[in-house]
């Protein structure tokens, strides 16, 4: 079975006290059933307040509720009480696994990290982009997905990440690689594989962009759900940015994790909308650019009826049509 980890992965630590944001903020933590049963049977004041503050959310699941914005557990001096009194492997699994992050195709695995931790988004999105690390190990299990659609997104993966690594301006990759992908749909959808030639792409991108409309991009942002104060402010007050490093690394991040899911459903473009639309999003609310990347990350990414309602309006949203983010990516 081969494994294909982000060459961050191995090597992420988390600062703790040193984090500007905390993983023990503002999330509910799920905890899963074994360390249920290890905190419901700890004897001692720790196991009486974990039982005090476990409970059970509408899907059944077991939950440390946040109290205060915060995860109950989390002391005042930013540790967390059950990794201080009993040690990393007495945390659930969520907290032991965050922010790493698997997605487990049978034959084959792909290890990364969550862009909603600020460590892991410094890393990611200031770091020279390389390739993944590519192991073979025993085991794994026969896929149950299409084989045919997995080559073809694994082979065209590799040459969207050629493209936003083109020595041309971060709008310009960003615009080559968004034409890229319907280039790689067309092959999703049984299309023969032809070249891509760039300078035609650049041409029919400049042809077909209409002024895009921020506004509406940002106002779309607004309807989902929010979690933090902090990101209706940042919504509320956009102060556009220079296209960036961190923004294409952003692009990188996206297409690593998104692309392949297209094997579930066939539908890469609306995946990587999504992707291309977050590089805009970041650019056009400005600030610093990994900041705010892992802002939307956390508020985006870690929420999935936020990411399944973009996938949605990729189609159906006057925003998200392609002439108009052609629009926004060239500046038109
Ligand atoms: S968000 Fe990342 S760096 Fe911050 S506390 Fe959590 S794992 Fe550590």
């Amino acid at each position: 079975m081969l494994i294909r980890k982000n060459r961050f992965f191995d090597s992420f630590r988390c600062i703790a006290q040193r984090c500007p944001d905390s993983c023990c903020k503002e999330w509910d933590v799920q905890v899963d059933e074994e360390s249920a049963r290890l905190y419901q049977n700890l004897p001692g004041a720790l196991g009486d307040e974990l039982r005090r503050v476990m409970t059970r959310n509408e899907d059944g699941d077991t939950i440390f509720t946040i109290e205060n914005r915060r995860c109950p557990m989390w002391r005042e001096d930013s540790l967390c009480r059950i990794q201080a009194e009993l040690g990393h492997d007495a945390l659930c699994k969520t907290c032991r696994d965050y922010p790493r992050l698997k997605h487990d195709y049978g034959d084959f695995v792909e290890y990364t990290l969550e862009l909603s931790c600020p460590e892991a988004a410094r890393i990611l999105l200031t770091s020279p982009w390389e390739d993944a690390i590519v192991q073979e190990i025993p085991g794994g299990e026969a896929p149950e997905y299409d084989r045919e659609a997995m080559d073809i997104l694994l082979r065209t993966r590799e040459n969207m990440y050629s493209i936003l690594s083109l020595d041309l301006p971060v709008e310009t990759v960003l615009t080559l690689g968004y034409l890229y992908a319907f280039h790689a749909q067309a092959q999703l959808d049984g299309g023969e594989e032809t070249p891509f030639d760039i300078d035609s792409a650049l041409v029919f991108a400049r042809d077909m962009a209409k002024a895009g409309n921020e506004s509406a991009l940002v106002d779309f942002y607004k309807a989902l759900e929010i979690l933090t104060p902090n990101w209706r402010n940042r919504l509320a007050n956009p102060s556009p940015a220079p296209w960036s490093e961190p923004i294409l690394n952003l692009a990188r991040c996206g297409v690593e994790r998104y692309w392949l899911q297209a094997v579930s459903d066939y539908d890469l473009i609306c995946r990587v909308k999504m992707v291309i639309a977050s590089c805009l999003l970041v650019k056009t609310l400005g600030g610093d650019p990994v900041e705010t990347a892992q802002i939307y990350a956390k508020e985006i990414e870690n929420n999935a009826d936020n990411v399944d309602a973009i996938l949605d309006a990729a189609y159906e949203n006057p925003a998200f049509t392609d002439d108009k983010l052609l629009g926004l990516l060239l500046g038109v």
